[in-house]
């Protein structure tokens, strides 16, 4: 074997090693930076479309109408997808089915795209409150962050692909079956993908964690739950104040109990994009007039920035 063989073949196994196990690398640079391509109205427009489904409890045929939307506006924009699913076992009923549905990016097909570290996981439920008597159409409360989520997959794979480094997450069951959530009812979605993530190595988990959840309200007054990393708010601040929108953007005078907590649990820094002061909430009010175009092109954008610039940016 010459020494320019030896060289190729070097050179071969480093190329193979970073095929196969390092994530691909981001630069940010404000000219090829895609945050300012979300669309509200196309966001807009998937909301509407899963209210039309109807209300979206954890288990109905709704939600598994509204799962197979999802799938399909994923693909169609080159995202592989995978259902998690599990039971649980609710106090509605002994098991109910739930899904939580995950979705990475590559430009060309790869063996290990579900084994891959990645840097950013970007989430939002997808189910709706269930109520026995009334018809509950969650607009806002999840139609709006799905929409959202829907949305950032278009416009992550557009160049520069940031794609390829965030996993996005659509939770199942974060809604509790009885009034409130507690230890043992909601965040089902969330409580069981943190489990199975807790059970792979360190080096699998993401270094940061984006929750959104109501985020349309045609009143925008984001509250950031005191419990989310003071790092992650600190860097949405400075995103949002760089968009011109940080008077949308503050603090919960509270922990607020949502998705993010069993990631945080499990070390993954995770922040919660929320605004709870939504005089529908968990109401049949809760109806496509609440929900802004504008709203979500406010939140959408300011995700998008905080993750290219200060998530896997230099700054
Ligand atoms: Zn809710």
């Amino acid at each position: 074997m010459t020494r320019r063989v030896q060289l190729e073949w070097v050179l071969l196994l480093v190329v193979g090693l970073c095929a196969c196990g390092k994530p691909a690398t981001y630069r940010y640079d404000v000219d090829a930076a895609v945050y300012h391509k979300f669309s509200g109205d196309l966001a807009m427009g998937h909301v509407t479309k899963l209210v039309g489904f109807g209300p979206r409890p954890a288990g109905s045929s709704a939600l598994e109408t509204s799962r197979k939307y999802i799938e399909a506006r994923l693909s169609s924009l080159g995202w592989e997808t995978q259902r998690q699913t599990f039971e649980s076992e609710t106090p509605a009923s002994d098991k109910v089915t739930l899904v939580n549905l995950r979705a990475r990016y590559t430009p060309k097909p790869v063996a290990d795209l579900w084994e891959r570290p990645y840097k950013v996981l970007i989430g939002s439920h997808y189910d709706t409150k269930l109520y026995e008597d009334n018809e509950f159409p969650g607009a806002n409360d999840s139609g709006s962050s799905t929409g959202a989520l829907i949305e950032i997959a278009r416009v992550l794979v557009e160049p520069p692909s940031v794609a390829q480094v965030c996993e996005l997450v659509f939770f199942d069951g974060e809604e509790a079956f009885g009034k409130n959530i507690t230890d043992v009812d909601g965040l089902y979605g969330s409580r069981y993908f943190a489990k199975q993530l807790r059970k792979e190595e360190a080096s699998q988990h993401p270094e940061h964690g984006i929750i959104l959840d109501m985020i349309g309200d045609r009143n925008l007054n984001v509250g950031v739950p005191v419990d989310s990393p003071r790092g992650l708010y600190k860097k949405l601040l400075k995103a949002a104040n760089d968009l011109g929108y940080g008077e949308y953007f503050g603090m919960h005078n509270s922990g607020i109990i949502d998705d993010h907590v069993p990631l945080n649990e499990i070390g993954i820094p995770t922040i919660d994009i929320i605004d709870l002061d939504f005089q529908p909430w968990h109401t049949a009010g809760d109806t496509l007039d609440q929900v802004s175009s504008d709203s979500l092109r406010i939140v959408g954008s300011t995700t998008l920035l905080l993750i290219e610039k200060y998530l896997l940016g230099d700054d």
